[in-house]
């Protein structure tokens, strides 16, 4: 099981790297062992070209390392704290991704402008707080900004983005929409202002693509 994750998470760097979202090594997806209270995440500092599922490590939900070579990435504790506070999330992605942390440097959330977003994140992509790296301060901007919230995506203030989903793939699949529609509604921005969707059709667009749309047994 713990293999066939390391694949999986090893694999999913790869379309990290593919969209254009991470630069040198500026980015990390991690997914939580299922039944287990452990998770396995990206080594600290190894390119996108070199990783491999065995160079993946595997954590706590403390973060400490329980297996693996190298050390975990910088921002294991991150991961770790939405795993320990939500449980029906079973992956996560950071990245550092051009538009959206373009979004993130001014604090501004990318409102809720396409069908697209309203699609994928039902509403706005939101702002979490300023935070530095080295304690749980990260982690509890993330649980507290997403929870309760429709969107799988926060942009930390000044930062870049971290994403949630129900797997690991759901999260990059976050990752990439939210980099997709921060750049268009970027570009919208420079010649006008975008108009609003009405709340009652964002309901029915988000209800109908995670209710209806597509073959949800992909996810
Ligand atoms: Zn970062």
């Amino acid at each position: 099981m713990i293999d066939e994750l390391r694949r999986d998470v090893c694999r999913l760097h790869t379309e990290l790297v593919r969209y254009g979202l991470v630069v040198w090594t500026a980015g990390n997806v991690s997914g939580r062992v299922p039944g287990e209270d452990l998770f396995v995440i990206k080594p600290s500092g190894v390119s996108y070209d070199d990783l491999t599922p065995e160079s993946i490590v595997v954590c706590d939900l403390d973060g400490n390392l329980v297996e693996g070579d190298l050390a975990p990435s910088s921002d294991t504790a991150a991961h770790a704290y939405v795993y320990r506070h939500m449980p029906e999330v079973n992956g996560v992605v950071h990245t550092h991704s051009t538009y959206a942390s373009a979004w993130a440097a001014r604090g501004e959330a990318i409102p809720c402008v396409l069908t697209a977003m309203a699609d994928e994140f039902g509403g706005e992509i939101p702002v979490g707080p300023f935070a530095l790296i080295g304690n749980d301060d990260i982690g509890k901007g993330i649980v507290e900004t997403l929870t309760g919230h429709r969107s799988r995506a926060v942009l930390m203030q000044n930062h870049g983005v971290f994403t949630i989903g129900e797997s690991p793939k759901a999260a990059v699949k976050a990752a990439v929409m939210c980099e997709d529609v921060a750049r268009t509604v970027h570009i919208s921005r420079q010649l006008g202002e975008p108009l609003p969707i009405a709340q009652s059709d964002i309901d029915s667009l988000y209800d109908r693509y995670q209710n209806v749309y597509g073959q949800r047994s992909h996810l």
